[in-house]
């Protein structure tokens, strides 16, 4: 399904979903099935949730800590999302990117408008639930929020449903199995921009027409 003759340069590609929208879940997907994707792990203030690892999930940090990487400009864009600190690595998204890997950044809307005004060309993708009911369904079922704490992630869903219109494309997260695939099918599509193929269209132009020597 990857396509072979790709380009050197990895691209940027953000997933934005309100809370509950199944993200997580669709970035393990796609992580898992195209090897030249990265997932850019971020900097949070948060505790780990049980299971979470360091340098894994994220990289946990103090409030000090954080305060001290972004006074320093070490991150490309931060945000306080319900009351932690969440963050990007500069200097690891443009390494990640010389490698020639495309990187996924699971950002909230306020990160990836940051980072839509930075960087030249990001691709950026909005996952949305197929209504408000089966999002408070999924928040319920996840078991992990009070109900207080629920009634907080939809208001907050209802404010970051109104960026829809920065983003590139939009998923409606209805099956786990169709959100995959219409991802997969935007990297890949992407992959094919007459820009992005500019070298690789080079090359084979130079192996058309080799030059006098
Ligand atoms: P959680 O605590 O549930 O893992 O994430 C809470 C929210 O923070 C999610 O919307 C997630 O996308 C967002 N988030 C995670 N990492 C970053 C980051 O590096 N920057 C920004 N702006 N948001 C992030």
């Amino acid at each position: 399904m990857y396509p072979i003759h790709r380009a050197k340069k990895g691209q940027v590609f953000i997933i934005s979903a309100p809370s509950g929208s199944g993200k997580t879940t669709l970035g393990k997907e796609l992580l898992n099935s195209l090897p030249d994707l990265q997932l850019s792990i971020s900097y949070t203030t948060r505790k780990p949730r049980p299971g979470e690892q360091e340098g894994v999930d994220y990289f946990f940090l103090t409030r000090e800590e954080f305060e001290k990487k972004r006074m320093k400009g070490e991150l490309i864009e931060w945000a306080e999302v319900f009351g932690h600190y969440y963050g990007t690595s500069r200097k690891r998204l443009t390494q990640h990117l010389q490698q020639g890997k495309d990187v996924l950044l699971l950002i909230d809307v306020q990160g990836a408008i940051q980072i839509m005004e930075k960087l030249p060309r990001v691709v950026s993708i909005f996952v949305l639930p197929p209504s408000r009911d089966a999002l408070k369904q999924r928040l319920e079922e996840r078991g992990t929020d009070t109900a207080e704490e629920i009634q907080r992630r939809l208001k907050v869903a209802e404010r970051e449903i109104d960026y829809w219109s920065h983003y590139d494309y939009i998923v409606i997260n209805e099956t786990l199995t169709e959100a995959v695939e219409k991802l997969k099918s935007i990297i890949v599509a992407e992959h094919s921009r007459q820009e992005v193929m500019k070298d690789v269209v080079q090359r084979l132009i130079d192996d058309f027409r080799p030059r006098q020597r």
